[in-house]
């Protein structure tokens, strides 16, 4: 750590890296961190931390940090330093060039998950409302999207339903497609306090984690085949229907009966069995079994989830499934029971919410809705259009087809984080004008014609609200290093394509975000000042916000049961590529690692390897530590492997977070039918030996 001398204050903010949300006191030395102290009073975390919140600051500082706004005529010309206004004139006239001669809809923005709510609401204002279209979307489509999609359908709301205060109440814990000891450290901490009281655990995923493998807790794994979650989630709700485990009081008062008897015919064919589906998933009908009975009959059964649930091309139909599961057996509408999405970035929850998808205005209000678009029009005195906008697919399709030809990213490196890498390169190439704003030059930054510096967490008074719904304040410690914190570059941006917004101060659009968005009525700063944070729904009905969901009805009124058919992936197994890929996190590296490799003071996870089965290693003459070449339909690169048995035969796995391995090269392009979200989780490769790169 370096130490910068004795601190003389102290702010107290939240951690900008995952959705836990830990709060931290910056002890601050003039405008220097000094260090950064887990909050005893943070909500979320209680004084706990993990290695990234309390350590991978640095970045702010780092030499490579952009500070000055630059521009260039095509992308083959050297970068120019200007000054704001310059660049702000120049990215103004070509996105309207743009529009005169393309049409209104040729240009678009993308949220950052990464940026405040605040932030996050104008850029998504400034899209509607200044570009005139709804192409707006969010690098949660590449995560969570299904999440929104499936909890809407089940339960009326694209949210989580419990706080982490919940799982103290909790008897069976069951993790799908998650590994929250390295993606969400702190409330793994909880979850294992809560195990070794007694609480039981059931793990499905593919790979041993490390919560399989924790000491002093004995898992149930599931170790499924990628790509087999329905099949799984239909094999359970197929013993819980048919031995009797469904608490039909709970359904006959909460839920659609009708449709209930209709799921519940289904899961009960045979065809659906544990047995019947075991070749197909790999898991052990026994263990299935198992599984179920514990669930349905333990006490209280809360369900987390993470991106192996989400990034598959059946990824809604798995989050519904589990909902399904929940609701059959009770577990909704109290503490200890629930389902929970672990969000990856801080602020993905808070992303969703503001209304960073292409068909919904905030508070997840469908565009088409006239009532909903009348406040929204009064408010910001225009005409808003009714049409959803496009995904984030959906404008590199139209680039590449020449109708889509300006966006604005802010806080998202979309070439290295979304799929099929020559796809993004190509449809980036094709456009007329793409403003990158962000700390970095990112690979985006590329094929980009303006760069926006952005600034740090530490730059910069906000919001973030975390995976549990909780909103909290992100507070400024330093003078942006740049000279404009993002709401403010948004605001420039936006008065020089013509579309005024006049805030002082990000207090001034939560204000309007309250006004706007009834799950945010009762939200002000004063009101987080007072009680450090609120979970929406923060109403005048939960004035202090709502810890659990749920509990005397379903948002949606009653509870939906919906058929999830199992679905096999397009993505197929076959002679050339006999192994599947999946991917995850490390807990010392971040996402695409545009931070963490950017703080010098800790020695951070060097590269991103490749774990494989020794059957499968010996096969292919790779010994531990050799580099291999990883070739799939899409791509190839080239990475280390790593042989363990954490993996088993017929499938190897990967992280993300070094550019130089570039995963997203080997990924395809199919995606959840429900969302498009991305199916990275579930790649066919082969696997040989390589001299390196
Ligand atoms: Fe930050 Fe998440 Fe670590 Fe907490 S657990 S310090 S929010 S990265």
């Amino acid at each position: 750590v370096i130490e910068i001398g004795q601190p003389e204050h102290s702010v107290v903010t939240t951690c900008a890296y995952c959705g836990v949300g830990c709060a931290f006191k910056a002890e601050m030395r003039g405008e220097e961190v000094v260090r950064m102290v887990p909050y005893k009073d943070g909500k979320a975390n209680r004084g706990h931390s993990c290695v990234k919140g309390r350590f991978a600051w640095g970045y702010t500082n780092h030499k490579e940090r952009i500070l000055k706004p630059m521009i260039r005529e095509r992308i083959e010309d050297p970068w120019r330093e200007v000054s704001w206004d310059e660049a702000f004139s120049f990215a103004a006239a070509r996105m309207r060039g743009i529009q005169k001669k393309y049409g209104r809809d040729a240009i678009g923005g993308i949220t950052s998950s990464r940026c405040t709510n605040e932030e996050t609401y104008l850029v998504q204002k400034l899209i509607r409302a200044g570009f005139g279209n709804n192409n707006v979307d969010t690098c949660a489509r590449v995560c969570h999207s299904p999440t929104g999609y499936g909890l809407a359908t089940t339960f009326g709301t694209s949210a989580g339903t419990q706080d982490f205060d919940s799982v103290e109440d909790t008897d069976v814990v069951v993790i799908i497609g998650a590994n929250p000891a390295s993606a969400h450290p702190v409330f793994a901490s909880r979850l294992k306090k809560r195990l070794r009281q007694g609480a039981k655990l059931i793990v499905i995923d593919p790979r041993r984690t490390e919560m399989v493998e924790s000491p002093h807790v004995k898992a149930l794994h599931l170790p499924l085949m990628p790509g087999t979650n329905v099949a799984v989630m239909t094999a359970l709700a197929h013993v819980i229907v048919t031995e009797g485990l469904v608490n039909e009081a709970f359904v006959r008062e909460r839920c659609d009966w009708s449709e209930f008897e209709e799921w519940a015919a289904f899961v009960a064919q045979p065809k659906n069995s544990p047995e019947a589906t075991a070749i197909l998933t790999g898991v052990d009908p026994k263990a299935l079994r198992e599984a179920a009975r514990t669930y349905a009959t333990g006490g209280n059964g809360a369900i987390y989830y993470g991106l192996g649930v989400t990034e598959h091309s059946q990824g809604s139909t798995t989050v519904i499934a589990i909902a399904n599961l929940a609701m059959a057996t009770g577990n909704i509408g109290r503490p200890g029971v629930g389902v929970n999405p672990l969000r990856g970035q801080n602020n993905v929850q808070g992303s969703c919410d503001m209304g960073s998808f292409p068909h919904e205005l905030p508070g997840y209000r469908h565009i088409s809705g006239d009532a909903v678009r009348d406040q929204f029009e009064a408010l910001w005195n225009v005409k808003l259009n009714p049409e959803p906008g496009l995904r984030i697919p959906n404008m590199f399709d139209a680039a590449v087809e020449g109708t889509f030809m300006g966006i604005y990213v802010q806080g998202e490196d979309i070439l290295q984080s979304d799929p099929n890498t020559s796809h993004v390169v190509a449809a980036l190439s094709a456009m007329e004008c793409v403003i990158v704003h962000d700390l970095f030059l990112n690979e985006t930054a590329n094929y980009a014609h303006v760069f926006l510096p952005g600034s740090s967490f530490l730059e910069k008074d906000g919001t973030f609200t975390n995976a549990e719904r909780r909103i909290q304040r992100v507070r400024k410690v330093m003078t942006p290093k740049n000279g404009m914190a993002d709401w403010e570059v948004t605001i420039g941006l936006a008065k020089a394509m013509g579309f005024e917004m006049n805030y002082s101060h990000p207090s001034e659009i939560m204000d309007e975000i309250a006004a706007l968005t009834p799950t945010f009525a009762g939200v002000s700063y004063a009101k987080l000042d007072e009680l450090g944070s609120v979970q929406w729904p923060c109403n005048e009905k939960a004035p202090e916000g709502t810890p659990v969901m749920h509990i005397d009805g379903f948002v949606r009124g009653k509870g939906k049961f919906v058929v999830t058919e199992y679905v096999a992936t397009d993505e197929r197994t076959g002679p050339r590529y006999p192994l599947l890929l999946t991917t995850g996190r490390i807990l010392s590296q971040y996402n695409v690692g545009a931070q963490t490799r950017r703080t010098e003071n800790v020695v951070w996870h060097a590269e991103d390897r490749l774990e494989i089965h020794p059957h499968d290693a010996e096969q292919r003459g790779v010994r531990d530590g050799d580099w291999v070449r990883l070739k799939s339909r899409a791509g190839e690169t080239t990475l280390r492997a790593e042989i363990t048995d954490r993996v088993a035969p017929g499938v190897v796995y990967t992280t993300f977070h070094h550019p130089d391995t570039q995963a997203n090269v080997i990924t395809t392009d199919y995606s959840d039918w429900a969302t498009n979200c991305p199916e990275y989780k579930v790649t066919a490769v082969q696997v040989s030996p390589s001299n390196g790169p």
